[in-house]
This record gives C-alpha cells, sequence and structure tokens, in this order.
C-alpha cells in the first residue's frame, strides 16, 4: 500500500522587510502543486522526496505524493509503513531536502 500525502512544502520566494528576498517552505495541497509545476517540493513532516501523482494515475485516486523512500515511508507520521506500526517513533528523512 503507497502512501497517500495530500499536502507538501514547496518552496516559496518571499520579501523581506528589509527588501531581500527569501526561500521559505510553505504547506501547499499536492494538486496544486502540481497544477503550479513548482519545481522544488518535500515531504512537511519528514523534509524527504516525494514522488507526485496527478489524477490520471490507472486507480482513480486524487492527486497525491507518496516517499521516494522507503525507510522515509517507515518512520515518517505521513506514511503508510510507519501508520502500520504503531509506536515507533518518527524521524526526519535520512536525506532531508534543505
Ligand atoms: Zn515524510
Amino acid at each position: 500500500m503507497a502512501d497517500e500525502i495530500y499536502h507538501v512544502e514547496v518552496k516559496r520566494k518571499f520579501r523581506r522587510s528589509d527588501g531581500q528576498n527569501e526561500l521559505r517552505w510553505v504547506v501547499r495541497p499536492v494538486a496544486d502543486v502540481i497544477t503550479e509545476e513548482s519545481p522544488e517540493y518535500r515531504c512537511k513532516d519528514c523534509y524527504g522526496k516525494v514522488k507526485l501523482h496527478g489524477k490520471n494515475v490507472a486507480d482513480g485516486r486524487a492527486p497525491h505524493a507518496e516517499h521516494r523512500s522507503r525507510q522515509d515511508s517507515e518512520y515518517c507520521p505521513a506514511g503508510t509503513y510507519f501508520r502500520q506500526n504503531p509506536g515507533r517513533t518518527p524521524k526526519l528523512s535520512l536525506n532531508p531536502i534543505e
């Protein structure tokens, strides 16, 4: 059973009060991230790499994301494998996207 993550983080440019631009991670729905073709995104819970699936997937599920790494899914609170193991302590991704 693959992950079904409906919100991920994307990098957005913000203008600070001193006029400088700054990149910040913001939470966005996966459907919007696909539409906007955001170049940088990550799991909002473990910061790991995720794969995006649009609505044309064969099984008819809504647009969603899943972890690229099984390890992330095992230890991320959003991961299917994590949820199958109650009591497990969540961890950040081994390869977090900064
Ligand atoms: Zn995660």
